[in-house]
């Protein structure tokens, strides 16, 4: 039996190495649909290998050259916004990979648990913004979320078969990025190039941005809850440089479960989609002999102030953790085009944080509002 997937952002860095899982499993999955935002030539080059049937380029600019290049194969053709959230309703698919970068991805993912479609998981955002409604909607339509951040897919494969024991506490372990143990003085000179240099994980740009400022490790914690169920102080952050524990769940007798593994995404990315069988692959294999030292220590909050915002917009609820998200896609953005400095993005995230009109139980339109607005206050911080 083979399930048939679909890939939101199949040329981002998920999106190819879900494509690298599927290439390795032709017996277990078939590729349905392809979506890409703007890469119109990564896009034309994954259809003419993959075939899938159906493929969206959401740049309606790039509709009739990415028509005409795969005019000789069988494969359907559509753009715009409009047709990727709707495309994911097709009967034809089982699971969407979820791989969007940051706000855009709820909508889409929305419309597809409403449709009935298990949803693998990697647009950590679509939880951070909204994870009241999309858990709600979930479980509505009887749907699983199975997710692919690796501290949570950790998470995910300790609890299995637990089902009885609540979780007492987790612990997201944190690489601490490539900043780790450098003082203010070094962060306020940091460039763009440093602070893409990932010391383990091949990620793209957006969240090797937010491991460096620690922000990635507050939407973890703020996914988390959603995903798990748990209170703020359930959730714990410790920096583990070496990223080979992935994650630990204490339970009630005071056990603690961990996962492990040579950081690869193509292993949580295997696991969501394969669950619950666990798919033989070729991945490099751990070795504690190269591995003699696994070191733990507590994260420095005052050198990276991101992910005590984070737990302020967590304990808040409503749409904070909306607003503190769309502030640091700004922030984000600014810094990888030069005009904001690395030191300054969680100054520009607290003050748009304490600018926009709080609601505590917003709907998907005030999630939307929300969002525009905190991306109009944190923009007006910029240079
Ligand atoms: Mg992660």
């Amino acid at each position: 039996m083979h399930k048939h997937v679909a890939i939101l952002g199949s040329t981002g860095s998920i999106g190819t190495q879900t494509l690298e899982v599927i290439d390795k499993n032709p017996d277990h999955f078939k590729l349905e649909i392809l979506t890409a935002r703007n890469n119109a030539d990564v896009l034309i080059a994954q259809s003419r290998k993959f075939l899938p049937n159906h493929v969206v380029i959401a740049n309606e600019d790039k509709y009739d050259y990415v028509s005409q290049k795969l005019s000789d194969l069988p494969v359907k053709v559509y753009a715009g916004v409009d047709a990727l959230e709707q495309i994911v309703e097709m009967d034809s698919v089982d699971i969407i990979m979820s791989a969007l970068v940051g706000f855009s991805g709820l909508r889409p993912t929305l419309r597809a648990i409403r449709a009935g479609k298990d949803i693998a998981l990697a647009n950590k955002e679509t939880l951070v913004v909204g994870g009241e409604l999309v858990t709600k909607s979930a479980i509505e339509n009887s749907v699983n979320i199975y997710p692919v951040d690796s501290e949570h897919s950790a998470i995910f494969q300790c609890i299995v078969g637990e089902e009885m024991n609540p979780i007492e506490k987790v612990i997201l372990t944190a690489s601490g990025g490539p900043f780790l143990g450098k003082d203010q003085a070094y962060l306020k000179k940091v460039t763009r190039d440093e602070a893409l240099q990932h010391p383990n994980w091949c990620m793209g740009d957006k969240v090797t941005i937010d491991s460096a400022s620690l922000m990635n490790k507050g939407l973890e914690v703020i996914e988390a809850k959603w995903l798990f169920g748990l209170k703020p102080e359930q959730i714990e952050v410790i920096i583990h440089p070496q990223s080979v524990i992935h994650s630990l769940v204490q339970f009630e007798d005071g056990s603690l479960k961990a996962q492990l593994g040579i950081p690869d995404m193509k292993l949580p990315i295997q696991y969501a989609l394969g669950f619950p069988k666990r798919l033989r692959s070729d991945l490099e294999r751990f070795s504690f002999s190269e591995y003699p030292n696994l070191t733990f220590h507590a994260p420095d909050l005052e050198i990276f102030p991101n992910l005590t915002l984070a737990y302020r917009a967590l304990e808040i609820g409503g749409n904070m953790p909306c607003v503190m998200n769309a502030a640091n896609e700004v922030a984000v953005n600014a810094f990888l085009e030069g005009r904001l400095d690395f030191f300054d993005m969680p100054g520009v995230i607290e003050e748009t944080m304490n600018s926009v009109a709080y609601i505590a139980t917003p709907d998907l339109n005030d999630y939307v509002e929300t969002d525009s607005e905190a991306r109009k206050i944190a923009g007006s911080y910029l240079l």
